[in-house]
């Protein structure tokens, strides 16, 4: 019995993250930024949680081999070859590239209106700023030094740094532009 009810759980558990995960804030529209992109369909106030972030949960390990995959397998083109994990806490990532994961369509910027915060386990998308209905929302991917130059950015944001770049390692990156 135990068991059984277990299982039935475990299925409702997987129907309901299989749904579509939307929010009354957005819409997903063309973007000029890249492809898809996520847009205010009403006026956000700061602070507001847009939308959750949401995926597969996997360990780290079951994350590197997918990292590394997805970057093998989209050598030749590397804009193909976006990874959409997020860490969770210090034993599992959030594999975000799945269908019912609207967010992974939010763009990157180096001047963004959101950022995304993990609360209590949670990968929420939240307005940094007041956001007016119409605008694209994005945030800062935060990527890692490691290969930055394959992660052109075209976010035509006044401070572009030119590359999607955590804001920590842009000190670096003007340094090594002189
Ligand atoms: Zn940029």
């Amino acid at each position: 019995m135990l068991n059984l009810a277990h299982v039935l759980i475990q299925n409702q558990v997987t129907l309901n993250s299989m749904k579509k995960i939307t929010s009354p804030y957005i819409c997903v529209k063309q973007s000029s930024i890249h492809s898809k992109g996520i847009f205010a369909k009403t006026a956000i106030s700061k602070d507001t949680h847009i939308i959750e972030y949401v995926g597969e949960k996997i360990t780290k390990r079951q994350s590197e081999i997918r990292a590394e995959m997805v970057i093998n397998n989209h050598k030749d083109n590397i804009e193909q070859g976006a990874v959409y994990i997020f860490e969770l806490n210090s034993r599992y990532d959030i594999d975000g590239n799945v269908p019912y994961n609207t967010a992974r369509f939010i763009n990157h910027s180096c001047a963004p209106n959101c950022e995304a915060i993990n609360i209590r386990g949670h990968i929420w998308i939240v307005a940094i700023r007041d956001i007016e209905k119409g605008e694209e929302l994005t945030y800062n991917y935060g990527y890692g030094w490691d290969n930055y130059e394959d992660h052109i950015c075209r976010c035509m944001a006044d401070n572009c740094v030119g590359y999607i770049l955590a804001n920590e390692y842009w000190p670096r990156l003007r340094k090594k532009k002189r």
